[in-house]
């Protein structure tokens, strides 16, 4: 391969990654889309260079989707080498959400997305916001020139980077990255912009481009099914009417009674819940309203933009645009009673979508090529199946990282099953935890299925452990995270003990090189609650993939949790860590036959003596 030719600005391939970057150019240049399991280590964002070299030639439009932003920064720096070694200028716009780009939010305002985009909206309306004024005033179009060949001549640029000079010459940083998408070669944001169908909509429509001429890499795939899949969910409780009756009551909308009626038939979907049952499906019609309803609210929402962040009016009409629509297969459809805080009942309805091959599948059809990417798409061909991506073709490649860097290890004497679950198991658990980590040499974490299992077993850990333990809180805000992996990773020679949830902060997405970690220890399986919506999934599937039901909603998320938390221990060629599986069922072929082909995994009841082993240098 000709490394000018596709764009391949580093001086030699990675192991394997060669023949990962020839397969996404056949590929392309036979009109096949791509699921690809590529684990950490192969350089899988190099496939962007190939990629935009294939879109420059055929005059198509690359956007390359990740949750991450970190990956945001690996994407540019990218480009920015092909730049350097080749001089190629790849014409690039690097989104983050809005609220991210906004001059007017410093990092540290923690204002949530609706209060921002109602914000927003209100400053534009009422002409408060001198950057989007600018942005539009013919006044400033020499500026505005100046800017844009500025950032031009720039590009490929960080967001952060556009923001600043974009803020500095006065221009809204969001309205300069949208203008700048409409002739970019290569756009660079999250999965909303592509999945959700409205604001898909409306960039593309802004953008002035057609969904057949772009090409789409979706980063750290195996997330994508629970981000679509929320995308198109839609939710009304009794504490949102309640809300926008204060606001009626405030602004004087005349809805009143339209409110109260919508709430009297949302306390009555109690009546289908049975004593002491939480949650049941229910129908389309149980709570169905005339059109002229949502019109309504939608007035009530326009008259309060300028006044109130939150517009409890705009999130009511939303969710009634959802539920009334009458698409079924793949949606189910529910009724919660929940307690407030003061332990007052609420009643929650919602439409939730369970098969997100409802937006992926005619989304991949339709673009011009479509590439998906993950360390963590095993078995791929479930992750085709449930993606509505059968038509692609799906590769595995191989671990490229040493395989004597790495002791998988399940221990099989503990579990947590819930029949087994007792004061005794918790006990043992926390002795192997104790044991485990202090014979590594260095910083370790641990993830449960749980809090609440995180938090029985901490109490009885802390005791035994000698190293210092930092355990997660839920919902920790992004700087919040950070400060915490920065405290962590001072810990690196005296060692320290994260504790955290495999679905939490920390599961998955953390980087944590070299020393900073060397060992991971996940306790259990982290399957989803079995509630509801699982059983749903289970039987949709059942009838969807002829009696699969249970291996697709059920036990592959889990082995996905598993294998990301286990991820977190070997980041790179040189690193040496140890992971051990603190589960019974770990051991048993049903289970373990769904671990990645390559992973050498040993079952043994001294994990101590095999870790003290491994880290003498001694082959086991
Ligand atoms: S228009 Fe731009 S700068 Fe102004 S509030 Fe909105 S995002 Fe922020």
């Amino acid at each position: 391969m000709d490394k000018k030719e596709i764009l391949f600005p580093f001086p030699d391939f990675r192991s394997i990654q060669k023949e990962m970057i020839k397969e996404v150019c056949d590929q392309l240049e036979n009109n096949h889309d791509l699921i690809m399991h590529a684990p950490t280590g192969l350089g899988k964002t190099a496939v962007l260079g190939p990629v935009i070299a294939y879109a420059k030639q055929h005059k198509k439009k690359v956007f390359f989707l990740t949750p991450r932003h970190a990956q945001h920064k690996v994407a540019v720096d990218l480009i920015k080498m092909i730049k350097d070694v080749y001089g190629e200028r790849v014409y690039t716009v690097d989104f983050l959400g809005k609220k991210h780009m906004c001059s007017l939010i410093k990092p540290e305002d923690t204002m949530t997305s609706g209060a921002f985009y109602n914000l927003c909206r209100h400053q534009r309306q009422q002409n408060m916001c001198d950057y989007y004024t600018n942005f539009s005033s013919s006044r400033k179009s020499f500026e505005r020139k100046a800017l844009f060949k500025d950032l031009r001549f720039k590009s490929p640029q960080h967001a952060e980077d556009m923001k600043l000079l974009s803020t500095q010459a006065g221009f809204c940083p969001y309205e300069v990255a949208a203008q700048m998408g409409k002739k970019a070669q290569v756009i660079i944001g999250d999965y909303y912009y592509l999945f959700a169908e409205s604001v898909r909509d409306s960039l593309f429509n802004r953008l002035q481009i057609n969904i057949e001429d772009c090409i789409i890499i979706v980063d750290e795939a195996h997330n994508l099914t629970d981000r679509v899949k929320k995308f198109l969910t839609f939710t009304l409780s009794t504490g949102t009417l309640d809300a926008a009756m204060s606001q009626d009551q405030k602004y004087g909308l005349g809805l009143k009674d339209l409110l109260a009626t919508m709430k009297t038939k949302l306390l009555a979907l109690k009546q289908h819940l049975s004593f002491g049952e939480q949650e049941q499906r229910i129908t389309r019609d149980l709570f169905m309203v005339d059109d002229s309803v949502i019109d309504e609210l939608e007035l009530a929402a326009e008259a309060i933009v300028d006044q109130e962040q939150q517009n409890h009016f705009l999130s009511i009409s939303h969710f009634l645009e959802g539920w009334t629509d009458d698409d079924e297969v793949g949606f189910l459809r529910v009724v919660q009673l929940e307690e407030s805080r003061q332990g007052d009942p609420i009643i929650r309805i919602s439409k939730r979508c369970i098969d997100a091959s409802k937006v992926v599948s005619p989304l991949a059809k339709d673009v011009h090529g479509f590439i998906l990417m993950s360390g963590t798409l095993t078995p791929i061909s479930v992750y085709q199946k449930m993606l509505g991506l059968d038509h692609a073709q799906a590769i595995e490649f191989e671990n490229p990282f040493p395989k004597e860097n790495e002791l998988n290890i399940i221990y099989p004497r503990t579990t947590t099953r819930f029949e087994q679950r007792s004061e005794a198991m918790f006990e043992d658990i926390a002795i192997v935890c104790a044991n485990v980590v202090d014979a590594v040499p260095g910083n370790c974490a641990i993830f449960f299925p749980s809090y609440a299992l995180m938090a029985e077993i901490k109490q009885r850990f802390e005791t035994k452990c000698k190293k210092t333990v930092m355990a997660e809180v839920r919902d920790m805000s992004k700087e919040e995270k950070a400060a915490f992996l920065e405290k962590f990773k001072r810990y690196k020679d005296r060692g320290a003990v994260l504790l955290g949830v495999a679905a939490g902060s920390f599961g998955e997405g953390i980087d944590l090189f070299g020393d900073f970690l060397k060992a991971v220890v996940v306790v259990g399986m982290p399957f989803t609650r079995p509630d509801l919506e699982t059983q749903e999934m289970i039987e949709y599937f059942n009838r969807k993939f002829t009696g699969n039901g249970w291996e697709y909603a059920y036990l592959f998320p889990m082995i996905t949790k598993t294998l990301q938390n286990a991820g977190r221990c070997i980041r790179s060629e040189t690193d040496k860590g140890v992971i051990v599986y603190l589960d019974e069922r770990y051991s048993w072929p049903r289970y373990r036959k769904y671990f990645p082909r390559d992973k050498q995994i040993k079952v043994s009841l001294n994990p101590v003596k095999e870790i003290q082993e491994f880290f003498a240098g001694k082959k086991s």
